[in-house]
């Protein structure tokens, strides 16, 4: 069922506790930590509690915590004091667009110099 937790995904066991993560910010339906391998100063995953493959799956089911998840990543972006400079919030869709956590999350990188268009 759309966002019941799933066994074998890594996401799950992070909104879980079962897997450590350097959470940043919480909110009832989403959970914010630092990407394990950051691609710029500030790199923060904000995903929904629920599974969902992916964001467009998310926003089809449950759109106010797509809504949430955008919202926090702006809050985000606050707390890393990265909105003057500027920052991209990413939705890595697909296999092929390099997606490779299939838990529907929004990273908020910032802090260094992003081109445009991104590789
Ligand atoms: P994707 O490639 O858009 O699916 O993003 C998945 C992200 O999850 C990558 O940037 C990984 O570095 C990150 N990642 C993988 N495992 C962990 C973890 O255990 N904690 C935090 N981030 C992770």
């Amino acid at each position: 069922m759309a966002g019941e937790p799933q066994a074998d995904c890594l996401f799950c066991k992070i909104v879980a506790g079962d897997v450590p993560a350097t959470v940043v910010r919480e909110t009832a339906t989403t959970l914010a930590f630092r990407d394990i391998s950051p691609q710029a100063p500030c790199h923060v995953l904000v995903i929904p509690r629920g599974h969902y493959r992916d964001a467009a799956a998310l926003a089809e089911a449950a759109p106010e915590v797509a809504a949430d998840v955008l919202r926090e990543a702006g809050a985000v972006a606050e707390q890393e004091k990265v909105v003057d400079s500027g920052y991209r919030i990413i939705l890595n869709t697909g296999a092929g667009a390099g997606q490779t956590v299939f838990h529907a999350h929004a990273h908020v990188l910032g802090g260094r110099g992003l081109n445009w268009p991104p590789g």
